[in-house]
């Protein structure tokens, strides 16, 4: 059997249509972006101005408001950190979830050991967070509310829009880890009331090491500290010689992912309900992790009563999925974002993530389906006691 690729929530293939965009910035065109005095300068700069416009209209912004990073993680480092260092004056108390990704939980862990307050709200057994519980949480000391727009192991997506308004009515900055959002669910940083947004570009189909932190320059002018310094790049938000054939990959998936967002995600959600309907038509004992609405188009996370995910997964070589999230893969702890939801250690252990993405398609979705009823079955089979064998006491009797 050809192997199945049900995990795009970790990463994505490059489009070859990226691919292509990218090459010639390997070769023929390998300017440095910062050099001023020459065309092989110039036409590097070009096409990270070019890159920059296309990320800035999936996402509503103005080029300017685009700082390239080696990543989502480091947006979201610079984000937190930047805000907190800017604002120290304001205060010292940053609001996020228990559901976040940990580029964004382990940033405030780093900054409460230097002294900064930090609250993690709770989420309903749905992932979402209360926009209200928000509000509560915010206090005169409050400089910045970092919660996710979808999360990565469930996909459930968070009333962004309603923290945001409670944010801004509160005059405190609003970050929000976008890496799967963006590209996946129609997004717009005006609409969100967002100060501050993280992106990643494979995550997209774009290449691995590159993305891109929103940093809003109107109502209000957002200040950050850099965390990187060097060169001044980036308007001295990021210093560091600009990858450009990365970004111009980037800037590309970009421009695909919005003019294809609407039919993929119509595609991914039939396909994904195709997958859950295979298998709760077959298997009792499954529950769905997350809301059932408010939900990434290609995400699907389920808990199988009475299995491991990893021994599901054991069984099952030639489908890539996941069990938890694949940052925390390789403790063997369960993964926070399921032990936030309150189903219990068990559930989460057993729960198994697929990421559907471009590349899925109907007759790998249904040979999926296959596998994992296959897998669970003998799972549960091989756990049932045996109550035909008699016990060797009761044989001599
Ligand atoms: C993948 C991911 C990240 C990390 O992005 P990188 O670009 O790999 O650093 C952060 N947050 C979320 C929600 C993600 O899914």
């Amino acid at each position: 059997m050809p192997r199945i690729y049900l995990d795009h929530n970790a990463t994505t293939p490059v489009d070859p249509r990226v691919l292509e965009a990218m090459l010639p910035f390997f070769r023929e065109k390998f300017g440095n972006a910062a050099s001023k005095s020459h065309s092989f300068g110039w036409e590097a700069e070009d096409a990270v101005e070019a890159a920059r416009a296309q990320v800035a209209a999936l996402i509503g912004a103005e080029p300017k408001e685009v700082v390239f990073t080696s990543g989502a993680t480091e947006a979201d480092n610079l984000a937190i950190k930047g805000v907190c260092e800017a604002y120290a004056e304001n205060g010292n108390h940053v609001v996020t979830g228990a559901m976040e990704h940990n580029a964004v939980l382990d940033t405030c862990r780093a900054l409460g050991r230097r002294g900064v307050e930090v609250t993690v709200l709770p989420v309903g057994r749905d992932g979402i967070v209360d926009p209200d519980a928000v509000a509560r949480a915010i206090g005169p000391r409050t400089v910045l509310v970092s919660i996710m727009a979808a999360n990565n192991e469930i996909g459930t997506l968070q009333p962004v829009a309603e923290i945001g308004r409670i944010a801004k009515e509160r005059g405190v900055l609003f970050h929000s880890d976008a890496a799967q959002a963006a590209g996946k669910v129609p997004l717009d940083v005006g609409a969100a009331g967002v100060d501050l947004l993280s992106i990643s570009a494979h995550k997209i189909y774009g290449p691995k090491g590159v993305g891109a932190l929103y940093v809003r320059r109107r109502d209000p002018r957002v200040k950050l500290a850099a965390q990187v310094d060097g060169g001044g790049h980036e308007r001295g938000l990021r210093s560091g010689t600009l990858p450009v054939p990365l970004i111009v990959g980037f800037g590309k998936a970009c421009e695909f992912a919005g003019s294809e967002l609407r039919e993929e995600a119509a595609r991914l959600r039939r396909l994904r309900d195709r997958l859950h309907r295979g298998i709760v038509s077959r298997l009792d004992g499954v529950t769905l992790n997350g809301h059932v609405e408010k939900r990434l188009p290609g995400t699907l996370s389920l808990a199988f009563a009475g299995v491991e995910g990893e021994g599901v997964m054991m069984g099952m070589k030639d489908v890539a999925v996941s069990s938890g999230a694949a940052c925390t893969s390789a403790s063997i702890e369960p993964s926070h974002v399921l032990l936030a939801l309150g189903i219990g250690e068990d559930a989460a252990r057993s729960s198994l993530r697929f990421g559907l993405g471009r590349s899925t398609t109907e007759a790998e979705v249904d040979a999926a389906i296959e596998a994992v009823v296959a897998s669970v079955t003998r799972l549960r089979e091989a756990s049932k006691p045996p109550r035909t064998r008699p016990k060797p006491t009761e044989a001599v009797s």
